[in-house]
């Protein structure tokens, strides 16, 4: 019989975990989960965890969702993939008709990957090849500082967190970082959206310094997720869609982590009201079930690639299981979800409810802000609450949060400093302030010395 400690130890010997310094484990084993129920996670000794952060973002409906089971369930009896070159099935396209409807509108073609970064990897090679057929080469991309789009090459390029990045530069594509609009660096008394304008100065400029030489602009909109959860007002995604029409340039918008509803709209470009031209999905996609990605983009950008095979204007990019028909069914049960329960209604209410409980943080004498975008909400520890100056990061006061949180039964994994709530929709309000409570005690410990 599997126990947590058995597990944990034939763990070491062979699985690499993402993301993670594995001498770390000496001190904090793995710990091995037998189920999932709602926004609980059960180890094999019966202790449970609120996942506070939705299994790093992906789940939107709660663990062991009985619709979503039920769909791949019935999808498994059908057929659990095909190859999509040549052949296709009724979840993609049912999927890909949802989805078209659902975007901002004229994004009406989707190429499907697996994860996100191969999702970003695709805009990114499209946007190029879209150039290339136009007769144009444009080798850069134009991206934020502080964002985050991915840990393979092409996704690594034009993401901005020395932490992931630094080591790999020597390998990196040459891309154009312009200052982010995160409104954690506005002048205290300024506005959110002046600093945002103000912060568009600088894209202005590269834009029209670089146009000629630039395929696209890729954003994360309103949240760079992985940078911190570091916010920004919609008027930055606007000023920038009309830039990039002005300049002729492409707009990819990364809705992997913020699509779905997450901040407090089906897709966060819905508050700016613009349309990408190419809209990045992944994560909740599938409700947290299965690896599912997709790129949906304009018929301007499918035209340029529709002609004679030989002139190589196809797109001839895959993954093997590009479309899975699992995924694309789990895929359609989260969006039947979203269409007959009113999410987004519950989640205004949700996130209301989160930041009024959580409001009392801000006043810790460690705790630099605590800022929200409908169902994210984080809470930056620092040593200095004046200068808004950081610890230093080896002393991992996040860390003793994570820890903390972990005996008390809430899985908080930090960004650095930074304490998130990003759970599931099915989070109950009594759940939102025992999730608070385990946070204000967290903070306290790991901010005593
Ligand atoms: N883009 C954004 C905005 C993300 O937050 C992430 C993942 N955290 C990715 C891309 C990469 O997705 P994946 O981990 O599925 O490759």
């Amino acid at each position: 019989m599997a126990d947590s400690i058995f597990l944990a130890i034939h763990d070491l010997r062979t699985v690499w975990h993402p993301c993670t310094q594995m001498q770390d484990h000496e001190e904090l084993p793995p710990i091995a989960i037998r189920r999932g129920q709602g926004v609980w996670l059960e180890d094999y000794g019966g202790k449970r965890y609120l996942d506070a952060i939705s299994s790093w973002w992906v789940n939107l409906f709660g663990h062991a969702n009985p619709r979503i089971n039920g769909a791949i369930t019935e999808q498994l009896g059908r057929i659990e993939h095909v190859i999509l070159a040549g052949f296709t099935h009724e979840p993609v396209v049912k999927l890909s008709e949802r989805l078209s409807a659902l975007a901002p509108p004229g994004l009406g073609h989707c190429f499907y990957a697996s994860d996100g970064s191969s999702a970003v990897e695709i805009a990114l090679k499209m946007s190029f090849h879209y150039w290339r057929n136009r007769g144009e080469t444009r080798p850069h991309f134009i991206s934020l500082a502080n964002s985050y789009h991915g840990e393979t090459l092409g996704a690594l390029s034009v993401g901005d967190v020395a932490l992931y990045k630094q080591t790999y530069e020597p390998l990196l594509l040459k891309n154009i970082v312009v200052p982010s609009p995160d409104a954690y660096l506005r002048e205290p008394g300024e506005g959110e959206a002046d600093y945002a304008r103000r912060a568009f100065a600088h894209m202005e400029e590269a834009l029209a310094r670089h146009a000629h030489e630039v395929c696209a602009v890729i954003a994360e909109p309103l949240v760079q997720c992985a940078g911190s959860m570091r916010m920004y007002d919609p008027v930055y995604l606007s000023l920038l869609r009309a830039a990039c029409d002005q300049h002729d340039v492409l707009l990819i918008a990364d809705e992997i982590a913020v699509g779905f509803g997450r901040t407090g709209t089906l897709f966060a470009c819905g508050q700016a009201g613009i349309r990408p031209d190419f809209l990045l999905l992944g994560k909740g996609l599938t409700g947290g079930y299965l690896p599912l990605s997709v790129c949906l983009t304009t018929d301007k950008v499918y035209e340029a690639f529709y002609g004679e095979y030989q002139s190589l204007k196809a797109f001839l990019h895959s993954h093997s299981y590009t479309g899975n028909p699992l995924a694309c069914a789990a895929a359609n049960a989260t969006l039947d979800i979203f269409r007959d329960d009113d999410v987004l209604t519950r989640n205004r209410a949700l996130a209301a409810y989160m930041g009024n409980a959580a409001a009392r943080l801000a006043d810790h004498p460690h705790v630099a802000e605590v800022r929200q975008k409908g169902m994210i909400l984080a809470i930056e520890m620092v040593k200095d609450k004046q200068a808004r100056g950081p610890y230093p990061w080896q002393e991992r006061r996040g860390r003793r949060v994570y820890r903390h949180a972990l005996e008390r039964g809430a899985l908080l994994r930090p960004l650095g400093d930074v304490i998130y709530f990003m759970p599931p929709y099915v989070i109950s309000t009594d759940e939102i302030d025992f999730l608070v409570e385990v946070a204000e005690e967290g903070i306290a410990q790991a901010t005593r010395d």
